[in-house]
């Protein structure tokens, strides 16, 4: 590939169910890396399996992409110099170029059933020899290619591998070599016609012009067949170089095993769901073999891209680490403007998920408690449970916390904090603390075990926002009416 081509990458993803975090990985690099180097992203979707793909799944990965931030220059929606990116719509194509590599002599047909097929490759691993596909129709005669036609026997196509070893320069692996024993010939069509992945996906990078190949380590073993067939299209004067490849580290998920797609820690939807910001995301799932430098994990999207070099991705396994993407998905909650984290927060302060009728939703108090929900947030869902005391008419039955706060003498405490509170200042927050810091006191109770039951009484949790900032936010009537209905539930 010459220095000079203009970077063109590609991510082809197979719309077969929920977008899982590798895929998101693999797409974040070939964005990163094309943006880095103004770049062309090809998006293409590779469909030809129409038994697992859906219109569904095509539908979730065009929304995702949009969600995660993601441009591309080529593909879905915004069409091309290489139009139609979907390969359910390329079909024609991609029987001229198999055509081609059987005229050529670059491919056979294979008359091999699965029984032969698996009885010689048990032979050859009890013999000790390679057990891959063995060449057998490698040069049948026209005879008897006839003979086997006659016979009604179906036949694959399938790809003459060179017979010498196939080096390259993985751009993260370095030099790598494959010998012949290991790669042997291959299917590119099965028996009913139906393209391969093992075809369709390089003719696609060669017909798309293709300069990087960046894809995860699970497709390593393909990269020595799609080179020698990459040197066929050349012949055929399809493709105008190969391009260079670079495998991305496997991502480990619980006890060191590979992170599955049916895992539910891998799905993209998940994390949307609770609230992850695409940000937030993104900055923890390109720590998945990359860092931006040794000591600093936090980054926008554009800082990035701004650094983001392919060569700079690291061999190793990755571990996926929950508990580490909350941390930095908070950390980009922490930096939004008070603004954007209002916007951000909206879906969940409305239906499905809000707890309270539409109209008492109050957007006063509700700015003027963001500001410290802002701070405390990990994902934004955790907004809707945190600040629905605002808005219902009353708060939430939680028993494990009233059973937690409401221990030994809480009316006596509460009668306390509620004249004390009737007398305070409910312009400053500070005046409440000290309201109920006295009636602590009063009682033999530090702050912490005498607010926790005017918590309860006035949120329903244990756990929440500042209570004295949510007291003032809530106000002095809706406050002691609150303690009164928790007096009358102790009472009886
Ligand atoms: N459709 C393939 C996949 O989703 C693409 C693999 C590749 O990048 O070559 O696994
Ligand atoms: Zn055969």
């Amino acid at each position: 590939m010459a220095n000079a081509t203009p970077v063109r990458v590609r991510f082809c993803p197979s719309p077969t169910g929920n977008p899982h975090v590798g895929l998101v990985r693999t797409a974040l690099f070939n964005w990163a890396f094309a943006r880095h180097h103004q770049g062309t992203l090809v998006f293409r979707i590779e469909d030809t399996d129409a038994a697992r793909d859906s219109e569904e799944s095509y539908n979730q990965l065009l929304d995702s992409m949009k969600w995660l931030g993601f441009d591309w220059d080529e593909g879905p929606e915004v069409g091309g110099p290489h139009a139609p990116y979907r390969q359910s719509q390329r079909m024609d194509l991609y029987k001229e170029v198999a055509d081609k590599l059987l005229a050529g002599g670059y491919a056979y047909p294979c008359y091999c059933t699965t029984e032969e097929l698996d009885a010689r490759r048990e032979a050859a691993r009890k013999a000790g020899r390679p057990s891959g596909y063995d060449g057998t129709c490698r040069s049948l005669s026209e005879e008897q290619k006839a003979a086997y036609e006659a016979e009604g026997r179906a036949s694959i196509i399938r790809f003459r591998m060179p017979d010498e070893p196939i080096t390259f320069t993985d751009l993260v692996r370095g030099e790598l070599t494959f010998t012949p024993d290991n790669v042997p010939d291959y299917g590119i069509v099965r028996a009913n016609g139906a393209p391969l992945y093992t075809l369709v996906n390089p003719v696609d990078d060669a017909l798309m012009d293709i300069t990087h190949v960046l894809r995860g380590e699970d497709l390593l073993s393909s990269t020595p067949r799609q080179i020698a067939l990459y040197k066929a299209l050349i012949e055929l004067g399809y493709a105008k170089y190969i391009p260079a490849f670079g495998h991305l580290p496997y991502v480990m998920g619980e006890g060191n095993k590979k992170l599955s797609k049916r895992d539910p820690q891998a799905s993209l939807n998940l994390y949307r769901e609770r609230g992850f910001l695409p940000e937030g995301l993104l900055n923890y799932l390109a720590l998945l073999g990359w860092s931006f430098s040794a000591d600093r994990d936090l980054f926008s999207v554009a800082e990035l891209v701004e650094k983001f070099d392919i060569a700079d991705v690291n061999a190793n396994p990755a571990r996926f680490d929950l508990k580490k993407a909350e941390a930095i998905n908070a950390d980009h909650i922490r930096q939004l403007d008070l603004a954007s984290f209002i916007a951000a927060c909206e879906p969940w302060l409305t239906a499905p998920h809000a707890t309270w009728a539409p109209e008492d939703f109050d957007q006063a108090a509700w700015e003027a408690i963001a500001p410290h929900a802002q701070t405390r947030l990990t994902v934004l869902s955790d907004i809707t449970a945190n600040v629905d005391f605002l808005f219902r008419k009353e708060p939430v039955e939680d028993e494990a916390s009233w059973t937690k706060a409401m221990k030994g003498e809480p009316v006596a405490l509460l009668t306390t904090a509620r004249a004390k509170l009737l007398d305070a200042d409910w312009s400053s927050a500070e005046s409440l603390k000290n309201a109920v810091l006295a009636a602590g006191e009063e009682h033999g109770l530090k702050l912490g075990k005498a607010q926790a039951p005017v918590r309860v009484a006035v949120t329903g949790r244990t756990v929440g926002l500042p209570l004295f900032e949510s007291l003032e936010i809530l106000g002095k009537d809706r406050t002691v009416a609150r303690i009164d209905a928790a007096l009358a539930k102790l009472a009886a």
